[in-house]
């Protein structure tokens, strides 16, 4: 199959998918569920699937999870589900990851609507942010009866799903179901309204009974040797302005130099190769053995021909020159490039947000998704904790269950 930008890996068919939950040695103590930051529960939803209950498979991941169809496809299996799987030692982990896919494309061919709302309680709360975490949280308050708002700055909720992982490993027209799903639920979805900007703190703090705020990490990290330099551009511009089809391949120069060694420098370098740019270099501080990049997307990238150099860090940027010394040897390395992408990390921006998240890392465990003010809480990458989505659903699902036992009080469950 050509390897373009648009194409996503075949997935497993109904016999594939049998002979993949055939496999599955019903573990009676499931670690692999208990490997789930989200609690998907995989034990479960593969028991299911070994009776052909695709219905009962896919309402078991739903409980859970209301991104399952995203965390099939983008879950760092690797290290979690799959990594506590037992199979694993005998010869292969069973793909979890994949029969989570399967069952979830099947939900949406099958047009089920598992999700439900609560009953009104009359609470409302506003929700600043609509990628995982903000789109969990809003799942579970409305399952609890909570009116929610979503505020998102973006022309499309998903954050860097929508804006960030390419569409080769996550087509947009998943995460636009998955939106729908939880917009079905009387979400109101207000997207283009950055908050701070166009609607202010204190309009949110009148209206609202609480504020959730899920922004994410959404400005780029510099790379000082890069400063005000023509050439340059961030990973999460570019991907974002890929994404989105404002940037294609027309666009792209016949040499780019990628600066990273994370998994967001893969997704830059396969993407360009993808679009068919003939020579992407990769150059990495990183030694290979310390690649931050999961196994998957170095092999990945490295099948795509991007050119790996690690052990290097950049030292000097003249025009479309850089200039790269190695971290244990006396040796340097100029390379020359059309285009410099650079993938150090991403930060948070919560301009014209009145949040004090220093309160929330003091006290979170404690005092689960607090801030400083008793109205405002925090979820998803700029609380604590792994930065991915699985994570992102997890912390929004526990942050929403915190702030429906503030209004509702008592047990949010009776
Ligand atoms: C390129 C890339 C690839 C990745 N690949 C993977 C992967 O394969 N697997 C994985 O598990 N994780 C991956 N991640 C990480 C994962 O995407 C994040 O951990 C996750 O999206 C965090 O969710 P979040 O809800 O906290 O924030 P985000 O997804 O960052 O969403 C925050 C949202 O808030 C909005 N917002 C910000 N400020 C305001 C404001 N003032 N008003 C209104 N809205 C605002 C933003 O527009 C955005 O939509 C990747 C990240 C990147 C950048
Ligand atoms: S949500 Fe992710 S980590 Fe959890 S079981 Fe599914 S694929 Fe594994």
């Amino acid at each position: 199959m050509v390897q373009n930008y648009q194409t996503e890996a075949p997935g497993l068919t109904l016999s594939t998918a049998m002979q993949e939950a055939a496999r599955c040695l019903l573990c009676e103590d499931a670690p692999c569920s208990k490997a789930c930051p989200a609690h998907t529960d995989p034990a479960r939803f593969i028991r299911s699937l070994r009776f052909r209950n695709v219905k009962g498979a896919a309402e078991v991941i739903r409980e859970n999870n209301a991104l399952g169809a995203v965390c099939a496809r983008v879950c760092p299996t690797e290290r979690y589900c799959e990594l506590a799987c037992p199979r694993g030692q005998i010869d292969q982990p069973i793909r979890i990851g994949d029969l989570q896919r399967y069952i979830t494309d099947m939900e949406t061919k099958l047009g089920m609507e598992i999700l439900k709302p609560g009953k009104d309680t009359g609470k409302r709360v506003a929700i600043i942010g609509a990628g995982p975490a903000g789109l969990q949280a809003a799942t579970t308050l409305r399952q609890q009866g909570i009116g929610v708002t979503i505020f998102e700055a973006q022309a499309k909720a998903g954050g860097y799903l929508t804006y960030g992982i390419p569409e080769y490993r996550l087509p947009q027209v998943i995460i636009d179901h998955e939106v729908d799903r939880i917009v079905k639920l009387c979400v109101d979805l207000r997207c283009g309204v950055r908050v701070g900007q166009d609607v202010s703190w204190d309009h949110l703090k009148a209206i609202y009974d609480a504020i959730l705020v899920t922004v994410g990490c959404q400005a780029a990290k510099e790379l000082q040797q890069l400063a005000n330099n023509v050439c340059t551009e961030s990973a999460i511009s570019f991907l974002a302005r890929v994404k989105s089809g404002q940037l294609t391949a027309a666009d792209l120069p016949s040499e780019v130099l990628v600066i990273g060694g994370g998994d967001v420098a893969m997704d830059v370098a396969t993407t360009l190769k993808r679009l068919g740019v003939p020579h992407v270099t990769d150059v990495a501080y990183e030694e290979f053995s310390e690649f931050r990049a999961s196994k998957t997307e170095l092999a990945g990238t490295r099948q795509t021909g991007v050119t790996l150099i690690d052990g290097y860090k950049p030292v000097a940027a003249h025009q479309n020159r850089v200039t790269f010394r190695h971290r244990k040897m006396a040796a340097e390395l100029t390379i020359t490039a059309d285009k410099i992408i650079y993938a150090v990390g991403q930060k948070m921006d919560l301009t014209g947000l009145v949040v004090d998240l220093q309160h929330n890392e003091r006290i979170l465990g404690a005092a689960k998704y607090h801030t400083a003010d008793p109205r405002v809480f925090a979820a998803g990458d700029i609380v604590p904790g792994d930065q991915t989505v699985v994570f992102a659903v997890q912390k929004g699902k526990e942050a929403a269950t915190e702030i429906c036992r503030i209004l509702l009080g008592g047990n949010e469950n009776d």
